[in-house]
């Protein structure tokens, strides 16, 4: 079957076909990160659609919006690769027509962590993805653990809105070196790239230790040893709320970084098991 490319609700309608259903969101620029998100709702339903929105309502005024990379075509070959049987690729004045009042808020979980170094960005990732929701109307949507926090807070909205989906998390892919694929990779340079290493290589070093300030402290003194790695936070929560855990704590924590690498953010975690 080839690849369709749905623009609209009514597109979308048109290409349903009987069985399961399982979405794909994405911003675009795909790389081997979404490649595995396909790859997993592949497996599990039988049509599997992508969308394709560069979401305004989740960038800050400061933020990277107008130069996010837009790669469409080399993104229908990478769907075409993974039998992808629908694109979703809404413009912006489609998914938010003149007059649009109401929208998700991200409640407290929203605020921090990343929420407090990008006010607004969950209430719009939430929105966008709740519509989304509404126009592909899924059996399961699956994203990426490299954003930790995005994935709790879809996970909360699904329990607190009751919205009928199954959410599946994918592990996070990563470079042979450790760098966390991105699609804000490409504005590196080769000398950039090779300071935003020490993102991977803190949270690593933070993982290989046992009680939370232990781990804390690892993870700290590898980030100081980058001073070109400008850190925003550097933080060990509870993976459901995104609070600080204390010690003592037993169960599982994820170890979160965010840091300026010249011009381009970065975000990374990992999950450490606590006994
Ligand atoms: P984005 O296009 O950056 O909005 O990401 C779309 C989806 O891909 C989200 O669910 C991300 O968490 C996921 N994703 C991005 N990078 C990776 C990665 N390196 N490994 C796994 N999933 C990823």
């Amino acid at each position: 079957m080839d690849l369709i490319v749905a623009r609209n609700r009514e597109d979308l309608v048109a290409a349903r076909r009987p069985g399961t259903v399982a979405l794909v969101p994405t911003m675009g620029a795909l790389h081997e990160g979404h490649r595995s998100l396909i790859r997993q709702a592949r497996e599990r339903a039988d049509q599997v659609v992508v969308s394709i929105f560069v979401n305004p309502l989740q960038f800050g005024p400061n933020e990277d919006f107008s130069r996010y990379p837009r790669t469409f075509d080399d993104d229908l070959d990478v769907c075409r690769a993974e039998g992808v049987d629908v694109v979703f690729h809404p413009g912006v004045d489609g998914m938010y027509p003149p007059g649009r009042q109401v929208s998700v808020s991200a409640g407290q979980m929203g605020d921090v962590v990343e929420g407090e170094f990008r006010p607004g960005h969950f209430d719009g990732v939430l929105t966008v993805v709740l519509k989304l929701f509404n126009l592909v109307r899924p059996d399961l949507a699956v994203f990426g653990e490299k954003d930790a926090q995005q994935l709790a807070l879809i996970r909360r909205m699904v329990a607190d809105l009751d919205v009928p989906v199954e959410i599946l998390g994918a592990p996070t892919v990563r470079e042979p070196d450790g760098l966390a694929m991105s699609s804000r990779n490409r504005y590196l340079s080769a000398e950039e790239r090779k300071v935003a290493l020490g993102l991977s290589r803190a949270l690593r070093a933070g993982a290989g230790r046992r009680t939370p300030d232990e781990i804390r402290t690892a993870a700290r003194e590898e980030l100081d040893r980058n001073p070109e790695l400008k850190v925003e936070y550097l933080v060990l929560v509870d993976p459901r709320t995104f609070t600080e855990v204390k010690e003592p704590y037993e169960g599982v924590a994820v170890l979160a970084v965010a840091a300026r690498v010249g011009g381009t953010r970065l975000i990374d975690n990992i999950t450490v098991t606590l006994t």
